[in-house]
């Protein structure tokens, strides 16, 4: 299986794609999370984006496309994978497109979460206050202004997206404002139709090889 989980910062994409990992064993792979890993181990493509990320602005699209189209190569990623947080970017939409039909693959569903502004800013805000009543060490980016700038960024450049996957047929979109289980829930819902839906045309294509070889 081949998911993208698209949202704003703070609908849930990680908390969703961490349930979907152990469910089914697919591999979350987050583009925040590794452009952190670079930035903390002083690469240099962490050195170029350290700046970037700590003001909430986006990478550039040829730096993160490069770091997805290897992490894809990978052998615990050839079964399926959840992609969260990429693609952000029309053109890096388009660029997984063509990594993906390199390899003869399609995607499964982007499941989009869909929230209100003002809910995620007080999500954020408690994610923040929470983190810090554990003495856990905060995200450069998570505060106010950053904040501000990450939501920006993803009306601006990401959610156009919406638009790109509706028109291809794979759009799902969930109510994300729902508890974090009814949320899952839906997920389930979505891919337990979408795998019924994939066996029937499976069946379908089968009898119709069958005929014409009769
Ligand atoms: P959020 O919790 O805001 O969704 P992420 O952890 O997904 O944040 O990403 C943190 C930062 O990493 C972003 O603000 C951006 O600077 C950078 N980043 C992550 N993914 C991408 C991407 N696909 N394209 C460009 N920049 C990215």
């Amino acid at each position: 299986m081949r998911l993208i989980l698209l949202g704003p910062p703070g609908a849930g994409k990680g908390t969703q794609a961490q349930r979907l990992v152990a469910k089914y064993g697919l591999v979350q792979l987050s583009t925040g999370d590794m452009l952190r890993a670079a930035v903390k181990a002083g690469t240099p493509v962490g050195r170029q984006v350290q700046q970037i990320m700590a003001r909430g602005e986006l990478c550039p699209d040829t730096l993160v496309v490069g770091i997805v189209g290897q992490r894809i190569d990978e052998p615990d990623a050839r079964n399926g994978f959840i992609l969260d947080g990429f693609p952000r970017t029309v053109p890096q939409a388009m660029a997984l497109d063509r990594i993906l039909a390199a390899k003869g693959h399609d995607l499964d569903a982007v499941i989009e979460l869909q929230v209100d502004e003002n809910a995620l800013l007080r999500r954020i805000e408690n994610r923040i206050a929470e983190m810090k009543a554990k003495g856990e060490a905060l995200r450069d980016d998570d505060n106010a202004q950053v904040l501000h700038n990450r939501l920006k960024a993803y009306r601006e450049m990401t959610a156009p997206l919406i638009a790109y996957y509706r028109q291809k047929g794979v759009l799902r979109p969930i109510n994300g404002m729902a508890s974090i289980d009814e949320v899952t829930a839906a997920i389930d819902r979505v891919l337990t139709l979408k795998s019924a839906a994939d066996g029937l045309a499976r069946a379908e294509s089968k009898k119709k090889s069958e005929q014409l070889s009769s």
